[in-house]
């Protein structure tokens, strides 16, 4: 079973997935939580150049390929692997980030996005992916550490972000969960659990 994390910089993804994982193992079930972009040895240098603030200016098309090779490298080496011998995948992070980021975000076309991302994962698609909502001023204010080259971008950027997985959201309804995550961490988690009760196979 493949659960995907989405939502903005700071909207509680990885928090809830540390939190999901500790639920869904006490009910006896193999969990592995990973994350893109940066889950293998290749996807860590790929974070790194995509992350650097000296890859300000970086072709979007680039960007959006560099996205696509991690993660045709995630799905190969970690996530099939994984639910072939049955566990339950939490991924902080999936094929949507790449449409709301690269395609709302920037100048891309979503559509484009989209297929460059199904080609790269074999079409693999999470059976539910949750949407950690969040106003990005809000999730600003969670920020520990500096801001990466992402964080950075202006308001209008992370707004247009928001929007974008807003838009994904609303088209599939079936495999989508939209959460308020300006909420406490804990009643997010509640939320999540409900859900999970009812699409997750014993
Ligand atoms: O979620 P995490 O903080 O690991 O993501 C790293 C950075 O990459 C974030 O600043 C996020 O905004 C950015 N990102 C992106 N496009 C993606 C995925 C992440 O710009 N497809």
């Amino acid at each position: 079973f493949f659960i995907a994390l989405e939502g903005g910089d700071g909207a509680g993804k990885s928090t809830q997935a540390e939190a999901l994982a500790e639920w869904i193992r006490a009910k006896g079930h193999e969990v592995v939580v990973t994350r893109e972009p940066g889950a293998t040895p290749v996807g860590k240098r790929l974070r790194s150049i995509l992350l650097d603030v000296s890859s300000a200016g970086l072709s979007h098309r680039a960007e959006a390929l560099l996205y696509a090779a991690d993660r045709a490298e995630h799905v190969d080496t970690v996530v099939r692997p994984a639910l072939e011998r049955g566990a339950v995948v939490i991924s902080d992070r999936y094929i949507d980030s790449s449409v709301a980021y690269q395609g709302a975000g920037r100048d891309l076309s979503p559509t484009e996005v989209s297929r460059i991302n199904r080609w790269a994962t074999h079409g693999l698609v999470p059976h539910l992916t949750v949407l950690l909502d969040v106003a990005p001023e809000t999730a600003r204010e969670r920020f520990t550490e500096a801001p990466d080259r992402l964080e950075s971008e202006p308001a209008e950027f992370h707004a247009r972000v928001r929007s974008g997985f807003l838009t994904l959201a609303a088209a599939d309804p079936g495999r989508y969960l939209v959460v308020d995550a300006a909420q406490e961490p804990e009643a997010v988690t509640t939320v999540i659990r409900h859900r999970l009760d009812v699409v997750l196979p014993l």
